[in-house]
């Protein structure tokens, strides 16, 4: 697990990475916010902790930039009674925030509730369905038929597990698009039929045409057991 802490004082930093590493984090130190972005997309961190007031860009714009790419937690230490700025930083995209000054065993509560690998925000259970024999992991990002993993790339991923969540249920393109790959996808509706070209490709039983996804004239898409 590597944190990259974003903090103009180094005695404040010194303190929190000292913390970090008694509890076997690996730490990387910014100190201002265009360094803070620059380490960060250059590499791969864990959960940022990210001081308000910088130089050169402060934390609310280090944190927007931040966002605008990944979902990453952001831990903001802000300035102790400044309701406006947990407000300003929370609507950056912030998870959570500690008050300056902080004990440092509360800031490392914060950062474990954040990493807890438990947490079910996000979670999307697993499906197991066609009888049990086409599995879709969702931890291991993995959709395996008879126990064979069937490589997919994770567009293709996206869209048969919104197919298969709901067996069933039609699914227009433009609903496959906005429930499977996100408002932010700006291909078009027919590409979608090249995922599914694909996907039957991969999973289509020789006895049915069409594997277990259905084309339903004139709408869209089904999962069919
Ligand atoms: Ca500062």
């Amino acid at each position: 697990m590597k944190i990259l802490i974003v903090e103009d004082e180094i005695s404040i930093s010194e303190v929190v990475a000292a913390y970090l590493e008694r509890e076997n984090y690996e730490t990387v130190c910014a100190t201002d916010g265009e360094q803070a972005l620059n380490l960060f997309f250059h590499d791969s961190f864990n959960l940022v902790i990210l001081d308000l007031m910088l130089p050169k860009l402060n934390g609310i714009e280090v944190c927007k930039h931040i966002r605008q790419k990944s979902d990453v937690p952001i831990i903001m230490l802000t300035a102790k009674n400044s309701e406006s700025d947990v407000v300003a930083g929370l609507d950056a995209g912030a998870n959570d925030y500690v008050a300056k000054p902080f004990s440092p065993r509360v800031l490392m509560a914060r950062i474990r509730a954040q990493l807890r690998p438990t947490d079910s925000r996000k979670k999307v259970p697993s499906i197991t369905c066609a009888n049990g024999r086409i599995e879709i992991d969702t931890e291991r990002v993995e959709i395996r038929k008879d126990g064979n993993v069937i490589p997919v790339t994770k567009s293709e991923f996206l869209i048969f597990l919104t197919l298969a969540s709901k067996p069933i249920r039609t699914w227009s393109r433009e609903e496959i698009i906005s429930n499977a790959l996100g408002e932010n996808y700006d291909g078009f509706d027919r590409t979608i039929d090249t995922y599914i070209k694909n996907l039957r490709k991969k999973l289509a039983e020789p006895e049915h045409e069409n594997g277990w996804i259905k084309t339903v004239y004139g709408f869209g898409y089904r999962f069919d057991e």
